[in-house]
């Protein structure tokens, strides 16, 4: 039994563990791999936020380990590559023609589709993209597609984009947005981002879908009135007690909270982590460092 059965997800979290895009995805050890790979973990400003001179954006400045860039993640498992979220502006440099098998977008928000606006105009297979049905999109991106083939789907009605079944959980934010609970072979991880607090329809299927690790919006230190559209440290910790998270990995962060959490080292409860750009989820790597 595989510690994925297990229901134990690990990720690698040392600080600034990278991914090596140069040379490509590792090859993945057994057919029960599911992983997913944090490529941009920063709000809509990012770290370092232009023009702050705030200690946590100044560090990221000195030390790359710490930058924070715009919301993107690729989902792994056997030959299938999904991107939930295309906020990198250098998917083209990233990913090679035929390499993507689908992209899962979870809103309409610039931050989140910015990367898109290149890459449609490209040469090479169409590339699925799972949207919410959101009437809008983002400026003429349904009008001028290009080489993507938007597909809108539906709350809780699972799709399969190659390996990866991928069901859409409505979350609450300023804008018709989807989180995303993925799944290959036994592994669950859930994707819940841009989100202040959880829908209670969503909150009843995750308790009962059970995943082994969830990634949670985080932007905000812990703020002393209620949040909107994003959540603070005091709503996502709320938002993983109600679905009774066993491993939770924040993303979505803005300078704020790195500021905040350079003071407060350790205050997070230990199944909780900051997530970092380059950050591997998987079944085999090593314990959190916070
Ligand atoms: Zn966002
Ligand atoms: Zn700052
Ligand atoms: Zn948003």
């Amino acid at each position: 039994m595989s510690t994925l059965k297990s229901g134990i997800l690990r990720s690698s979290m040392e600080v600034g563990s990278r991914y090596d895009f140069r040379n490509g995805p590792k090859p993945l050890k057994n057919t029960d791999d599911l992983r997913l790979i944090l490529l941009g973990t920063g709000d809509a400003g990012g770290v370092p936020l232009y023009g702050c001179k705030c200690p946590a954006c100044e560090r990221a400045r000195f030390d790359p380990r710490f930058i924070r860039r715009p919301s993107t993640a690729l989902v792994e498992s056997r030959g299938t590559q999904v991107l939930i979220d295309a906020g990198l502006v250098d998917l083209v440099e990233r990913f090679p023609p035929g390499s993507i098998t689908a992209i899962l977008l979870t809103h309409f928000h610039p931050d989140h589709v910015q990367g898109l606006f290149h890459l449609r105009w490209g040469k090479g297979p169409r590339i699925d993209v799972g949207v919410p049905p959101d009437p809008e999109g983002c400026a003429d991106l349904y009008k001028n597609n290009g080489l993507l083939k938007f597909q809108r789907l539906q709350e809780f009605s699972p799709a399969l984009f190659g390996d990866v079944r991928a069901t859409p959980v409505p979350l609450m934010h300023s804008k018709m947005t989807f989180g995303y609970c993925l799944e290959a072979a036994s592994a669950r991880i859930a994707y819940l981002c841009d989100t202040v607090g959880l829908p209670s329809d969503s909150i009843e299927f995750l308790k009962q879908w059970q995943p082994d690790c969830v990634i949670l919006d985080c932007c905000y230190p812990p703020l002393g009135r209620k949040p909107r559209n994003h959540n603070d440290v005091h709503t996502v910790l709320e938002s993983a007690d109600a679905i009774g998270a066993k491993r939770v990995i924040l993303t979505h962060v803005g300078h704020e909270l790195d500021l905040w959490l350079m003071d407060h080292a350790g205050t997070l409860p230990r199944h909780v982590a900051v997530g970092r750009d380059g950050m591997v989820i998987d079944d085999r790597n090593t314990e959190p460092s916070r």
